[in-house]
């Protein structure tokens, strides 16, 4: 089974100040990490090499220095590691960063096919969660996301069982290999590296692949040129300056306790004083 995990190196977000006067981000000085969500998709596709063996290479697109990130998925246990690197790729947006994605992850199958592709949920700094999916509809594979736990792999039958969180409720899916999983954070726990592992990845050769190499043929697909997306402004959002009022009421009962409620909420509300007056349901608190 050949798994491919997606991990993107990000600026460390605790660390991140918005410049007070342009509002762009301020990144320098700020230590890059592997992106945290990235490494629930890792932990699952290790697990997954332990249960039925095969093969898993990490993907990553971005600077040369992005290649600490790569070290790091090796030394817990990937196997294989390709840096997609090029400043062709510059500016890109979610739609060429996954066009990007889904042609080096097109190269990668050809040396073995490819089974399974993970990404995490989200990024702590884009934080789009569009990624995933683009690569998935790109390679035409099936999307599972918000997955929490897969129960069952069958490389033989091509089947995967996973549980998804949605709303209200987990769902149970089954669906063919090969697919896409973006992963929920707290899914799992990541091990950590052996030393034999911290070894092979310091002297691990990671693959760079430019725009060429990725399978890329048509560079105004990615970078600015492929990125339609503007963004117009970066601000950090007002603190909300609103409390919330702790509401007593001795006796307890709910009438007594929705008549303390509707008395507070008039007082501030005169209008609202006024509209239940006239219905003649101040008094009774109804
Ligand atoms: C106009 C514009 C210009 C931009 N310019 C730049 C720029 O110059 N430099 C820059 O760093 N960013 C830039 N960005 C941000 C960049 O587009 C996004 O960070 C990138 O497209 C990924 O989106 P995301 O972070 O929201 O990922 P999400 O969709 O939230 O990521 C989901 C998952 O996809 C995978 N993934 C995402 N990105 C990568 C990656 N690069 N490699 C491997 N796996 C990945 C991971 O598994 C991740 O958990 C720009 C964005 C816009 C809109």
């Amino acid at each position: 089974m050949h798994i491919v995990v997606c991990i993107k190196q990000v600026p460390d977000s605790s660390q991140i100040r918005v410049h007070p006067v342009t509002n762009t981000i301020m990144r320098q000085g700020v230590p890059a990490v592997v992106n945290p969500y990235d490494l629930f998709s890792l932990e699952e596709a290790l697990r997954l090499k332990d249960r039925v063996g095969g093969r898993v290479t990490v993907l990553c697109m971005g600077p040369p220095q992005a290649e600490m990130a790569l070290r790091k998925a090796i030394s817990f246990g990937a196997d294989h590691a390709i840096l997609v690197t090029d400043r062709a790729f510059a500016g890109s947006d979610t739609l060429a960063t996954s066009f990007a994605l889904a042609s080096a992850v097109r190269q990668i199958g050809r040396d073995m096919a490819v089974d399974l592709v993970f990404c995490g949920k989200q990024t702590i700094d884009g934080d789009t969660a569009q990624v995933g999916p683009g690569i998935a509809k790109r390679l035409d594979l099936q999307l599972l996301t918000y997955v929490s736990q897969i129960d069952a792999v069958d490389p033989e039958r091509r089947e995967i069982v996973v549980r998804r969180r949605a709303e209200g409720g987990v769902q149970v899916l089954k669906t063919r290999l090969p697919c896409l999983i973006t992963m929920l954070e707290g899914s799992n726990e990541l091990r950590f590296a052996t030393q034999a592992g911290i070894f092979r990845a310091a002297r691990y050769p990671v693959q760079r692949w430019d725009s060429k190499a990725a399978g890329i043929e048509d560079p105004s697909r990615v970078g600015l040129k492929g990125s339609p997306t503007v963004v117009r402004k970066v601000f950090a959002p007002t603190p909300n300056t609103q409390r919330a009022d702790l509401i007593s009421c001795e006796s307890g009962t709910p009438e007594d306790l929705a008549a303390t409620l509707l008395a507070k909420l008039t007082t501030r509300n005169p209008e609202l004083a006024a509209l239940l007056g006239r219905a003649g349901m101040q008094e009774t608190g109804r």
